[in-house]
């Protein structure tokens, strides 16, 4: 017999396993579900992409390899948004990089960087690949707990002095899943100083850095000072752009980060169909596509505002998110995050994220996707107050 390979293994129990039995179960009862569980967006791509898109597939000169490095087009686009939008001059020949989504650049970035033994310093709650990328290159993720005291940022004072020394790699997310917090110029400024201070390269995974509301600017890291030394930047067109299925996203900052992913990858895949780049460049760059991200935002904040407004009427005190299309809100007393997602399943069909999913520093959380229309989300409060569902306050 064949034995599976240890980092297989070593995967994490599918934590949702139970809750998508349970839906799955509801579903063949003729329950009409809500699904407030997973962070896919509801929209279309936005027609002037794809009408590019049927353009660029239908031409031959796309039907071959793109080059390996990326083709010069989207590269040159990305440099333009970068320049454009926060102000961040980019060599698109050294410091960006395509990639087949951003969760493959922030899998494999730790293959790039990661010996056995090594260790990265990964936010919980969080992202599980960040950890699950560290783990299949040999080295441990240690757990930066992003605490609600601390705003759900991390404490880097508090990070084990031993981590810190066998630490190559620090990944933070601003705008971030699940807890819908966005960065700010000073806490940007504190991450680059420490990861310079300590030899450490930060990944900063950006895939929701055009969703943001109430005026906050969407943020890099790259605008800090000093930032493309050592950070490398991971963005992507899937959640600006409703574009989670067509895989395009890029790195960009540190420029030795980006040609060892480049290097990396090209042993592994052979990049991004052209017509795919192609159009992400049309994306980055079009005159519409400021409109479109204003009508974009527009709608998770009103869908924001239902989802904390509906929170409130039941007890709870939920701050508005500032960024991402999430709501991060406490269990009540007596629950398990994962106890609470199948009661409220159970009694509404409304499916939530148990927090528990997000890591250890998520247990005592829920969170719920704005990517149902607004009146489905009113239709998922009307319920869950006749339910009875409430935060005692
Ligand atoms: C959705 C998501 C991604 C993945 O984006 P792709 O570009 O589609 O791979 C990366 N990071 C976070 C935190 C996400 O929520």
């Amino acid at each position: 017999m064949t034995q599976p390979a240890e980092r297989i293994n070593k995967l994490p129990a599918y934590l949702f396993a139970e809750v998508d039995r349970k839906v799955r179960e509801a579903v063949s009862r003729g329950v009409d579900v809500i699904r407030l569980g997973i962070g896919d967006p509801d929209q279309p791509t936005p027609d002037f992409i794809i009408k590019k898109m049927q353009e660029e597939a239908a031409k031959p000169r796309n039907h071959s390899y793109p080059p390996d490095d990326g083709l010069k087009e989207f590269k040159e686009a990305v440099s333009r948004y970068y320049e454009k939008r926060h102000g961040v001059s980019l060599d698109p020949e050294e410091e960006v990089a395509p990639l087949l989504g951003s969760k493959e650049g922030v899998a494999h970035i730790s293959a790039c960087y990661v010996d056995t033994g090594d260790v990265n310093l990964v936010p919980d709650p969080g992202y599980p690949v960040y950890g699950i990328g560290t783990m299949f290159a040999g080295g441990r993720a240690a757990a930066m707990p992003l605490r609600e005291e601390k705003g759900f940022y991390p404490d880097f004072g508090a990070i084990d002095g031993e981590d810190l020394k066998k630490a190559k790699l620090l990944f933070l997310n601003y705008p971030n899943n699940p807890t819908g917090t966005v960065a700010t110029p000073e806490f940007f400024r504190e991450a680059v100083d420490f990861a310079a201070k300590h030899g450490i390269t930060i990944c900063h995974d950006a895939a929701y850095t055009e969703i943001t509301f109430d005026g906050e600017k969407p943020l890099s890291i790259l605008e800090t000072p000093g930032a493309k030394e050592v950070c490398v930047e991971f963005g992507s067109l899937s959640k600006p752009f409703n574009m989670t299925g067509w895989r395009l996203g890029y790195a960009v900052g540190k420029g030795e980060a980006v040609k060892l992913l480049r290097r990396y990858k090209s042993n592994i895949d052979s990049g991004v169909f052209k017509a795919i780049q192609y159009t992400g460049a049309e994306a980055l760059t079009h005159e519409e596509t400021p409109v479109f991200l204003d009508f974009l935002r527009n709608m998770y904040r009103g869908r924001r505002d239902v989802v904390v407004r509906g929170l409130k009427d039941l007890g709870w005190a939920v701050k508005p998110p500032r960024g991402t299309f999430y709501v991060w809100a406490p269990v009540p007393p007596g629950h398990t995050s994962a106890s609470f997602v199948s009661h409220v399943l159970e009694k509404t069909g409304v499916v939530l994220t148990p927090g528990r999913g997000f890591g250890l520093y998520g247990e005592g959380y829920f969170r719920i996707a704005l990517t149902v229309g607004e009146e489905r989300l009113k239709e998922a409060f009307r319920r869950m107050q006749e339910a009875g569902i409430t935060y005692p306050g």
